[in-house]
């Protein structure tokens, strides 16, 4: 119960002006964060995910599961399941991982400016468990003109079937 009611005051107190009502806005506009020993998440990931969305690491290009995968349905982490990507959004870039135009809400996925190996990127991650995704650049079609260059390893995709189905279950 009192860690609910903690979010709740936290998102009224920093977003929104005096008077206004938090419960009208859509609930993923607050995102619930999740945290784990590196331990937890080793029982739960592969070695290849625990390395990339752990340990900031990167599959090699032309590797990944989803690269060349163009399927209709959506993409969520897959450290924590959060719907991170629709299929709509993702185009062939031709760097080797998926690439997708715009996330599938903007509070799903924190920036982080990264300096590693002598560049200047701007890293993503996963906004309710602090997954590295991989990197944004500004080489990307329009409208947003952005290239959200993703390791296959840090989602899970699900067709629209498989979405379908699993809503139809829960409403039983
Ligand atoms: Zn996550």
């Amino acid at each position: 119960m009192m860690p609910v009611l903690l979010i709740g005051l936290t998102a009224s107190c920093q977003n929104k002006p005096k008077g206004s009502n938090a419960m009208q806005k859509k609930e993923n506009t607050v995102t619930e964060k999740i945290f784990k020993s590196d331990e937890e998440w080793k029982e739960i990931l592969t070695d290849e995910q625990y390395r990339i969305l752990r340990e900031k690491g990167t599959e090699r290009p032309g590797t990944g599961l989803y690269d060349q995968f163009f399927l209709k349905g959506r993409y969520y982490c897959a450290g924590c399941g959060l719907e991170l990507f629709e299929s709509g959004s993702k185009f062939d870039a031709g760097c080797g991982w998926p690439s997708f135009s715009i996330p599938s809400e903007k509070s799903s996925i924190n920036e982080n400016r990264d300096v590693s190996y002598g560049m200047v990127r701007t890293e993503v991650v996963c906004s309710r468990c602090d997954g590295h995704l991989g990197h944004v650049f500004n080489d990307g079609p329009p409208p947003t003109g952005l290239r959200y260059c993703i390791n296959s390893a840090s989602l899970v995709f699900k067709s629209e079937e498989e979405i379908k189905k699993e809503e139809n279950q829960t409403v039983k």
